[in-house]
Order: structure tokens, then C-alpha cells, then sequence
């Protein structure tokens, strides 16, 4: 999985670090320009195929001066800690709602423990605590130059209170992380992510409406890869969150998650082909989860004013 180069842009790279096993899940991305900076980390089980992939390219692991986490959840920001320690002038970028998180991330990989259950929290490895002085807690509208590649960070909330999306302004395309859900290539499945302690519905739409509104040329997809078309996209995630979510408020009860799952599936992912239905399903139950836990929360305010 060395690191590939993007046709639109010669400094952008991106590998394949088979997240989970899976080819074409997990992507990292590398801008090489005068200051080098990846982004994404994968799991803590991702960070020596980054740095055998860095050193494939010909670059040092000492030469990346910015390492970029989308959000904090373990499969973005995992192998953040790892790589630090291979990466000593490497500062790491998170939304200062994250920040504490990646201090001390013993909160974070206990709810995430919970969340997924032991077997799949295996899976998604752990975190190692990043000291503050190596950490860049970002806001809103917050940049960092590269060189000739400058990076606008948005607040993105919505998949978590702690999601950025990120614009090159060079290229004008756009990081998602999970802030757009996810994109499997190859089989053009677009599907939400809706994870668990903390999606939300209405903020995830706002979130794809102010995408819209920065008029990217393409998407970089951290589940996976460059999406060219990305106002279809994102139409077509305006369209599917709200759906899955209906299904899930009015079906969970009478025909359970089983049912629940066969309908999401059918849904949004009738094309599969190159991704097998075993690992979609995985990835559709975390929403189911975190769907129920949303209407739940929602129920719960209503009822209390
Ligand atoms: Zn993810």
C-alpha cells in the first residue's frame, strides 16, 4: 500500500492501509509540499503500514511536520499517539472539542469498548496519550499553510461533536472524514455513518448543506478515496440519513435490528459487489445503534420539555 498520487493535484497521495483487512476502507492522505502533513491516522493497527508507506515514498517519518485527525474516534485518530513517537517534530491537528480526549483517551476507548462490544473494539485497536505541547486544538475557520497547499478547517458536527471537514484551498477539494458518510468505490455505494454515543441528525444536515455551499470539486472520503461528483453526493446523503433514520424510528421495535438491516441494506447497497455483505452489515449496525440512540435522546427531550 504505498502512497498513490491523485490525478487532480501532484503533491496529493493517497494509500490504502486496509483498515479491518479491507482493501479500499481505510485511506490516508499525504500533501508533500514545503511542510508535509498526512492526513488521517487509521487504528493503533495502521500506524507501522503508514510509516512503511511514508518511507516507501521516500520521505523520512521525521520529514511530516503535521499529522491531521478528522475527529477522535478510533479508526481516524488512533495511530495518532503510535506515530508521534517515530515523528518527533510532527504536531497532531484535532477540533478542540477532541483535544482532552487525545490527552487522556481512557474515556474515549472505554465508550468506544461499549459501543461496539469487546470483539469489534478489538478490531479497532486503542490510543496512546498525546502530551498537550504536541497537539494543535483547531476551530472553526482555522488554517494551516503548507506551502503552496493551504488547509481551512470547518467545524463539521453531525457523525460527532468533534468532526471536522477540511478544504484544500489549492485544489478546492474537500477532506470529509466522516462527516459525509461513506463512499465505497467501485461498487458507488454511498451509505450514512451514524455511530453512537453522539449523531445527530439535524446538525449532519447542516453539516451537508454547508458543504454544499463550499462548492468543492471533488471529496476525499476517509471510508474511501476521491468522489468526483460531490453535489450528487452529498444530494444523495441529504436523501439517505433522514430515510435510514425513519426506518430505524418506526421499524426497530416491530420487525427488529435483523429486519431493520435487511432494509437498509437493500436500500444502499443492492450494487455490492467488490464489498462482501458481511462486512456492509458491520458497518450499517453501528448506524442502527447509533440511529436508536439519537430518536431515544430526541424522545427523552421531548418528553421533558
Ligand atoms: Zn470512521
Amino acid at each position: 500500500m504505498p502512497f498513490q498520487p491523485l490525478s487532480f493535484d501532484a503533491e496529493t497521495h493517497l494509500a490504502d492501509v486496509r483498515m479491518f483487512g479491507q482493501p479500499a476502507f481505510g485511506a490516508v492522505y499525504l500533501v508533500d509540499d514545503d511542510r508535509k502533513a498526512i492526513i488521517e491516522t487509521g487504528t493503533s493497527w495502521d500506524a507501522e503500514r503508514i510509516l512503511e508507506a511514508i518511507r516507501r515514498f521516500g520521505l523520512r517519518p521525521n520529514d511530516i511536520d503535521a499529522i491531521v485527525v478528522s475527529h477522535i474516534h478510533l479508526d481516524h485518530a488512533g495511530g495518532a499517539g503510535f506515530l508521534l513517537e517515530s515523528m518527533p517534530r510532527a504536531k497532531v491537528f484535532v477540533h478542540e472539542r477532541g483535544y482532552k480526549h487525545l490527552v487522556d483517551p481512557t474515556r474515549l476507548v472505554s465508550s468506544a469498548r461499549e459501543a461496539l462490544g469487546q470483539k469489534e473494539a478489538e478490531i479497532f485497536g486503542t490510543m496512546k496519550p498525546i502530551p498537550g505541547d504536541r497537539l494543535v486544538p483547531v476551530k472553526d475557520r482555522d488554517r494551516l499553510d503548507l506551502g503552496k497547499h493551504s488547509l481551512v478547517f470547518f467545524d463539521s458536527p453531525g457523525h460527532a461533536p468533534h468532526e471536522l471537514t477540511i478544504l484544500d484551498e489549492r485544489n478546492r477539494w474537500v477532506y470529509t472524514g466522516d462527516a459525509a458518510g461513506l463512499y465505497f468505490p467501485g461498487d458507488e455505494i454511498l451509505m450514512p455513518i451514524a455511530p453512537a454515543p453522539a449523531f445527530d441528525l439535524e446538525q449532519s444536515l447542516e453539516t451537508f448543506r454547508r458543504l454544499l455551499t463550499l462548492q468543492p470539486r471533488g471529496l476525499l472520503f476517509s471510508h474511501y478515496g476521491p468522489h468526483t461528483k460531490p453535489k450528487a453526493a452529498i444530494e444523495a446523503m441529504i436523501a439517505a440519513y433522514p430515510a435510514w433514520a425513519r426506518v430505524v424510528r418506526d421499524k426497530l421495535a416491530s420487525i427488529g435490528e435483523e429486519g431493520v438491516m435487511r432494509e437498509l441494506y437493500d436500500m444502499s447497497c443492492r450494487a455490492a459487489k467488490r464489498y462482501s455483505r458481511d462486512f456492509l452489515e458491520r458497518r450499517i449496525r453501528v448506524s442502527i445503534a447509533g440511529l436508536a440512540a439519537y430518536h431515544e435522546r430526541m424522545e427523552h427531550a421531548a418528553r421533558n420539555g
